[in-house]
């Protein structure tokens, strides 16, 4: 096969503006800083064509457009890549060395070829040193990532950027043998492999950045979808997705559990005398109280408007009762004030058990019994706690 280099170049060239305008049309993920990571792969995606033709055209440029401006640009298009890969996977911001690694590049080039009059060999070696950095770094953030869940797209795009940092390595070694004369500078075939892998690199590479940009939002928005926005405690939904498993858990171990149902007492009238964003601040204040007195382990829940749900793994009747006559007693020593004034707050707690004896517990049965209690301790008078049978 006659594969004619500039050809190859050019095609590659015109597949990549394609790929990159497609991504600039394409990249709102709705979330500014991978939004912002997004925009800098764009960056050095539509850099690529530029590099790529100004080096397929070298022997019809003058010098300072190819190499010298060729290899700065390519210099400049990895450090976007790097860049976006930082903010893809939780910087808050782009590094700014980077641009002065790339001003070092081209500053570096020009003393080596115009003060120094070193063979061009020394000017390539010097580039792709300075992207085997940049590409080294790229695979080194990705491997860091890994600690969290370490997802398929994070993979590839480690992958696509160490097989890149093996083949600048191998390329620098070979360059540093021909600069200092012990081997001949004409390495072609290497020089054809070198130039495919950074054509192809954007190609794959953009589209496991692009999975990587999906995978975080998707998890965001599970996060978002799981938790209520007012007290950042789970919603009901995943409350009793939790509890289920929990409860699946207890049943195998033989172990007690137990639900209490928190509600805050006459809270209609804080509301009404004091305004909904009053309302708002002392349901903060009841989830604040509520949480310092449960344990890591326990679960918490907002169940309804002024409501809330806490299982308690491994607590038997006693247990429990115990646990919420504290967060009773933790909601009524809170001192929530408003201006110079302390706003009582009062709950009252109906009390679930199920023990495993019973046999494998239902959760709708659990939060009826709770339900029932709680009914109870409100008839009763409120700012108590009442213990149910279930
Ligand atoms: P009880 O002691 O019988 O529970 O009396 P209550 O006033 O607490 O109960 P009721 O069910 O009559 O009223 C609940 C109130 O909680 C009414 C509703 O406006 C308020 N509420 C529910 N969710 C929110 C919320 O997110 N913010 C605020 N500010 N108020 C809420
Ligand atoms: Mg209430
Ligand atoms: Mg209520």
């Amino acid at each position: 096969m006659n594969l004619d280099l500039a050809t190859v170049v050019l095609l590659s060239a015109l597949n990549t503006l394609m790929m990159s305008l497609a991504l600039f049309s394409v990249r709102r993920a709705d979330n500014a800083v991978l939004d912002r990571g997004l925009r800098h792969w764009a960056y050095g995606v539509v850099l690529q064509p530029a590099v790529w033709l100004l080096i397929a055209l070298e022997s019809r440029l003058p010098f300072w457009l190819s190499p010298l401006a060729a290899n700065f640009l390519l210099v400049v298009a990895i450090a976007e890549f790097y860049r976006a890969f930082c903010l893809v996977t939780g910087a808050s911001r782009a590094p700014r060395w980077t641009h002065f690694l790339a001003a070092g590049e081209l500053a570096g080039a020009i003393v080596l070829t115009e003060v120094l009059h070193l063979a061009p060999v020394w000017h390539e070696l010097w580039t792709t040193t300075i992207l085997l950095i940049l590409i080294a770094l790229s695979a080194w953030r990705l491997w860091r990532v890994r600690t969290r869940p370490w997802l398929d797209s994070d993979r590839l795009c480690f992958a696509v950027f160490t097989i890149g940092t093996a083949i600048l390595m191998a390329r620098c070694i070979i360059l540093g043998l021909s600069a200092f004369g012990v081997l001949d500078s004409g390495a072609g075939d290497f020089n054809l492999s070198m130039s495919v892998f950074f054509q192809s690199l954007p190609m794959i590479a953009t589209l496991g950045i692009a999975l990587m940009a999906k995978d975080r939002l998707q998890t965001e928005l599970e996060r978002i979808a799981a938790v209520d926005p007012l007290t950042s405690v789970a919603n009901r939904r995943s409350f009793e997705a939790e509890a289920e498993r929990t409860l699946l858990a207890a049943a195998r171990r033989q172990t007690p559990v137990s639900m209490l149902l928190v509600d805050a007492d006459h809270f209609k009238r804080i509301n009404d005398r004091f305004g909904h964003e009053t309302g708002d601040q002392a349901l903060l204040e009841i989830v604040a109280a509520l949480k310092d007195s449960l344990r890591a382990s326990d679960l918490l829940g907002r169940y309804g408007g002024e409501e809330f749900a806490a299982l308690l793994p491994d607590a038997d009747q006693a247990n429990a009762m115990h646990v919420a006559e504290r967060l009773r007693a933790a909601v009524e020593i809170r001192e929530f004030r408003v201006g110079d004034q302390v706003i009582p707050l009062r709950v009252s707690i109906g009390v679930a058990t199920v023990v495993p004896e019973q046999g494998q517990s239902k959760l709708s049965l659990l939060l009826r019994a709770a339900d029932l209690a709680l009914y109870a301790a409100k008839a009763a008078g409120r700012n108590r706690v009442q213990a149910g049978t279930h």
